[in-house]
């Protein structure tokens, strides 16, 4: 496939280094705080690409980190570190700030479809691997140590700056403006790979023991020891969104290279933004919008995927609730569509004429993901193949084909398929959970395995699915 690759800024034709498997690496999400449609968007993005991996025939073994320690509220080493932050709002411990919000994107991906990565792995559970990194950098003399941390040095890393096309020069000047923190960095643009826990973090709650002393690790190093541990020194892809490229990114690249010796990433992927109505999302603007919002008004989490795969991820995209409302009639049709003909019996042979069109529609959608993935193009091919006159099973088939890589849950469109039996002790197992009524709840579930169907539960609602 052809793939835009924001090192090179060009669409590059895409070759895994080992043909039998694609090693992938996802920024995860910084759990402080709820996931929103933005994230939302993201992950799906990388999903579309995930999958559109696999459909190509090729194995991927994915790897997405959850940061829940050592991410400041600017990138750049300033203010205090945004767990921290969000447990003295909330009141709560740190830890349990990460695994609610951690569990609550957890289920957001579920809802969304977005597929686990294989290994899903913990910044906090990963402390010894950084402290290796940072040795290793320590010993080739690119590091040094101040009264507040330990910083990497990047004039010693002379391609900094490569991905976002910043001259190591002028980012040095531009940096000169920022307000720095901390007086005893050389230069501004450098960044800590460790924090000790003194001066502002000196009551910072998680920290570890380190030849540098008690503290706790910069955002940017864990991404590369975990990446590094899991899919080896050099990887063919890296995804994030593009606020990561001229900082966290760049960082990943001067760590991870400088230790090394050799390439970090060999294709890095970036999606943009999404703005809603316009503006950026933030509680302040009340545009907030989390997918318990849309599971509120009856809005499939399906019909946010559909009406993402309309803009191309390299694209800004501006949600407005016009769109999702005709996001979710044009998913509800696709429903329908599946349910009425998976109802027709009709096993007729395809024509010739008909076997042509199959393969032209194949062809196209092909052709669409596998150009740096033009999903608006491979949807707008789903609704041609819907709208034309192939007979039943066959249309279905190419249906279903295409949604192992859309992703949007076609196969299981019978809502309703479930007895009225099963469908009543579903609701009372809801209600049950609402009150928190765990005993009440487990026993409904087990009555309704008995019945043949399995529940799963996802962001507050549940789906019944045929043993
Ligand atoms: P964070 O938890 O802020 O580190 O974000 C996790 C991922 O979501 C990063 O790759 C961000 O680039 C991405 N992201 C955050 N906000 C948005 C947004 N409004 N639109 C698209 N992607 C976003
Ligand atoms: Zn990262």
């Amino acid at each position: 496939m052809d793939l835009y690759n924001t090192l090179t800024k060009k669409i590059e034709h895409f070759k895994p280094l080992n043909p039998d498997v694609v090693t992938l690496y996802t920024c995860g999400p910084t759990v402080y705080d709820y996931t929103h449609l933005g994230h939302m968007r993201k992950y799906i993005n990388d999903d579309i690409l995930k999958r559109t991996l696999e459909y190509l025939g090729l194995k991927v073994q994915h790897v997405m980190n959850i940061t829940d320690v050592g991410h400041l509220v600017s990138d750049k080493d300033g203010g205090e570190d945004k767990l921290e932050k969000g447990a003295k709002k909330s009141g709560k411990t740190v830890w349990e700030v990460a695994k609610f919000y951690t569990d609550f994107f957890t289920e957001t991906m579920e809802a969304v479809n977005v597929t686990a990565p294989e290994i899903l792995c913990k910044a906090t559970d990963h402390i010894p691997d950084m402290l290796t990194l940072i040795k290793k950098l320590e010993e080739k003399g690119y590091t040094y140590v101040t009264k507040e941390a330990v910083y990497f040095d990047i004039s010693k890393f002379p391609s900094y700056g490569k991905l976002s096309g910043q001259k190591l020069e002028d980012k040095i000047q531009g940096a000169r403006d920022e307000v720095i923190v901390d007086a005893d960095k050389k230069n501004p643009a450098d960044f800590a790979v460790w924090f000790k826990r003194v001066g502002r973090f000196s009551d910072h709650t998680m920290h570890w023991d380190s030849p540098w002393g008690d503290g706790f690790p910069g955002w940017h190093i864990e991404c590369s020891a975990m990446s590094m541990k899991y899919l080896g020194e050099t990887i063919d892809i890296h995804t994030g969104g593009v606020d990561h490229i001229p900082v966290h990114h760049e960082n990943e690249i001067a760590q991870s290279e400088a230790a090394t010796g050799k390439e970090f990433v060999r294709y890095w992927v970036h999606s943009e933004f999404l703005q809603i109505e316009g503006r950026k999302m933030s509680k302040g603007l009340g545009n907030f919008l989390t997918i318990k919002d849309f599971e509120d008004k009856k809005i499939d989490p399906q019909s946010l995927r559909l009406l993402f795969l309309q803009t191309h991820y390299r694209q800004q995209m501006n949600f407005t609730w016009d769109a999702v409302s005709a996001a979710q009639e044009a998913y509800k049709k696709l429903q329908e569509t599946v349910i009425s003909l998976r109802h027709e019996n009709s096993r007729s042979l395809l024509s010739a004429e008909k076997l042509e069109k199959v393969d032209d529609f194949k062809g196209r959608f092909m052709n669409a993901i596998s150009t740096d993935l033009q999903m608006p193009q491979a949807v707008a091919v789903l609704f041609e193949t819907i709208k034309s006159n192939i007979p039943a099973p066959g249309k279905l088939d190419l249906i279903l084909e295409f949604d192992k890589v859309l992703g949007l849950r076609l196969l299981d469109s019978e809502p309703s398929r479930a007895p009225d039996a099963v469908l009543s002790l579903a609701e009372l197992r809801q209600k049950a959970r609402l009150v928190k009524n765990w005993k009440k709840s487990d026993e409904l579930r087990i009555a309704i395995e008995k019945k043949g169907y399995i529940v799963e539960d996802s962001s507050g609602t549940y789906r019944l699915k045929k043993k």
